[in-house]
């Protein structure tokens, strides 16, 4: 079998898009592929083919699939010929000395111009297997259910389905900016708009050399981690230690958390519409720390003008984690590492900071000054993958 037969969502993709979405999609398999001997990638008939080459070892290609958004299932998939017996000797080969209670042949016609239909297929296949094998059919709960596919010019059959990563192809939404700390929350919710469909780019800020190099490794470890979801991120790391010394010397304590937050997204901001970003991506929900009251949330967002994009809002902080131990990241947010934001966090900050009184505390400082120059020491790191480690260079 040196096929994998890619299924995506058919309701998703109704419409004069659809063309456009699975163009992307075969793109995306391509560059994910990239280093596998792969023969082709194409579109056949509302599914994607992948042909492997000799030396191709599926294992990988399925790691490599998996991660690739837009697909609702995929398989390992041998073709054959539509003659009946020459097809069921080929499935028959494949399935070699496996042996089950039960099993049952599920075709499809992807070219409906085929005369038989599906059922009739089914029992033409499915006789020549049960009388080889002596399985017996079972219609409802087989051990083993045989899928065809037949194109106008060839069949598939393969033996079960893999779960895609579901979601859209990236490049099918606009691209964003995510504020990426090193907490649990905001890698997940940047997969959460990567599976949208959006390329996500990375914006952290860090407290280096005030403190150690501990969150820019984590950054890079998830960044490099979430890239295999997107194939290739964008790094930019803020170094936000002395604007917070400054914050501290002149704003009174209950308002240098959102104070620190308001900087953030300022600079987050001009940094996004270099990259041409359509919008700000945060890990906030609501209730979670002092600063993610909703009175805090909205004195906060005031200062950008770009849409900020909030997925995890309404989640609990078990769902969450979850969530970030199903993507992956969870283990690397775990590493203890000193926040830029713990560092100078006081004790009882504001959970209702009045915009009035924070415009006023702000007055003390050079903001636009202050914007300025962090954006223009931020540093940029390409990541792709697959590739050698994930990060470039
Ligand atoms: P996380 O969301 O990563 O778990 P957190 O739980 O510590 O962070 P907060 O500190 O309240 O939450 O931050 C709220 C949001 O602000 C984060 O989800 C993230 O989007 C952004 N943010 C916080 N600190 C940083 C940072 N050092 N660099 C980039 N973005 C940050
Ligand atoms: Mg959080």
């Amino acid at each position: 079998m040196r096929s994998i037969v890619v299924h995506y969502k058919e309701l998703a993709l109704k419409g004069r898009n659809r063309p456009w979405f699975v163009q992307l999609l075969v793109r995306n398999l391509r560059s994910a592929l990239k280093g596998i001997d792969v023969a082709h990638v194409r579109s056949v008939m509302g599914r994607i083919e992948v042909d492997l080459g000799p030396t191709a070892s599926y294992d990988e290609a399925r790691e490599r699939v998996r991660r690739v958004f837009g697909i609702a299932n995929f398989s390992h998939a041998g073709h054959g010929p539509h003659d009946f017996s020459a097809l069921a000797g080929q499935i028959l080969a494949d399935l070699g000395n496996r042996q089950v209670s039960s099993f049952r042949v599920s075709a499809r016609r992807a070219d409906k111009r085929i005369p038989l239909t599906s059922p009739q297929l089914e029992r033409e296949v499915g006789g020549l297997i049960k009388v080889a094998k002596g399985w017996r059919v079972d219609l409802e709960e087989p051990e083993l259910t045989i899928h065809l596919e037949f194109l106008p010019d060839q069949a598939f059959y393969f033996f079960g389905k893999d779960p895609g990563a579901g979601g859209l192809p990236t490049g099918t939404g606009g691209r964003l900016a995510c504020l990426l700390s090193g907490g649990i929350d905001s890698p997940v919710a940047a997969y959460r708009m990567m599976r949208r469909g959006c390329s996500v780019y990375f914006v952290h800020f860090h407290s280096y050399p005030i403190l150690s190099r501990a969150s820019i490794e984590k950054v890079h470890e998830l960044v490099t981690l979430l890239t295999q979801y997107q194939q290739h991120s964008r790094l930019a790391l803020v170094a936000f230690g002395e604007l917070q010394q400054q914050v501290v010397l002149a704003v009174p304590p209950e308002f240098r958390v959102v104070i620190y937050r308001r900087l953030m997204l300022r600079i987050a901001e001009q940094i996004a519409r270099r990259w041409r970003a359509k919008a700000l991506v945060t890990g906030e929900v609501v209730g979670q720390v002092a600063s993610q009251t909703l009175e805090n949330m909205t004195t906060i967002a005031e200062v950008s003008r770009l849409q900020i994009l909030r997925p995890l809002v309404g989640m609990d902080k078990d769902e969450i984690s979850d969530e970030a131990q199903a993507i992956g990241t969870l283990p690397i947010s775990n590493i203890p590492d000193q926040d830029c934001c713990t560092l100078f966090t006081p004790r009882n900050p504001a959970t209702r900071a009045r915009l009035v009184d924070v415009l006023e505390a702000e007055k003390a400082l050079p903001i636009d000054e202050m914007v300025a120059g962090a954006v223009a020491a931020a540093t940029v790191e390409d990541f792709t993958w697959p590739g050698k480690g994930g990060r470039d260079g």
